[in-house]
């Protein structure tokens, strides 16, 4: 579903990403760790299409977006859930129409229908009845809900979580990660998880790769993170736990 190959990335020539090669199959939930500056954030904009590499291919869906202009963006985007680390809620839109944004921007769905989704979707993070409310009147761990009912709203293939956990408490935290699990299994979606909280990772992760200075420096099953003998990983997982 998604593929880097030998994937470079600088910003006005300082390296941030360097031979990144990953591969995440339909379905997966591939977890994200590392230390803040390492890259994680620009991976994930890489790979919606906000970025482009500097050098490198990366293919989502059978497709290379590299060369792709912002139509065809925008096309792919479609199939695309993002969760930002801080919601990026409109804040002058309610919550009904936060999440009903993606489907009046991608498709020419009826009014009746929008509401129906959008009513779907609030129900799926267990925000009924929420419509009319504005994102400043709602929690942390509620903003990340809505946040996670628009970027699924258009019934995407794939969603990219950017610390969705980040700032809230480990109680909330727990609630956003069954949401993102049964958000895998109730409509099949390919995942990336960039997280700091070692126990969302072991929780979610099929896979995991831990990014250190823009290296991928280990991967594999969350055994094999565990056991691993890179005296980085065992810190990062020891400190963060
Ligand atoms: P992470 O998400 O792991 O904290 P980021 O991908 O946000 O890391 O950032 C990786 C590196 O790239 C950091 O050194 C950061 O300062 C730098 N960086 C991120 N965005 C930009 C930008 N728009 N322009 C220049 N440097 C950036
Ligand atoms: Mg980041």
């Amino acid at each position: 579903m998604i593929k880097l190959v030998n994937v470079n990335m600088s910003y006005r020539g300082k390296r941030v990403l360097e031979d990144i090669n990953l591969e995440v199959a339909k379905g997966e939930i591939l977890v994200v760790i590392g230390p803040s500056g390492s890259g994680k954030s620009t991976l994930l904009r890489l790979i919606i299409g906000l970025l482009k590499p500097t050098s490198g291919e990366i293919w989502v869906n059978g497709q290379e977006i590299s060369p792709m202009n912002e139509n065809e963006l925008n096309q792919m985007r479609r199939h695309m859930g993002m969760v930002f680390q801080y919601s990026a809620l409109f804040d002058s839109m309610s919550v009904g129409e936060n999440v009903a944004f993606g489907l009046r921007q991608h498709t020419d769905m009826p009014e009746e229908d929008i509401q129906k989704v959008v009513r779907s979707r609030l129900r799926m993070v267990g925000l009924s009845g929420h419509e009319t409310d504005m994102p400043n009147e709602l929690s942390g761990g509620m903003k990340k809900r809505v946040s996670l009912a628009r970027a699924i709203a258009i019934n995407p293939e794939i969603v990219l979580y950017d610390e969705p956990t980040a700032g809230l408490d480990p109680i909330i935290s727990t609630t956003i990660d069954r949401l993102i699990a049964s958000t895998r299994r109730r409509l099949g979606v390919t995942s990336i998880v960039v997280t700091h909280h070692m126990s969302s990772a072991f929780n979610l992760a099929d896979r995991m790769i831990m990014i250190n200075d823009g290296r991928i420096i280990e991967q594999g099953g969350i055994d094999d993170i565990r056991r691993s003998e890179n005296r980085l990983v065992q810190k990062f997982i020891q400190g963060w736990t």
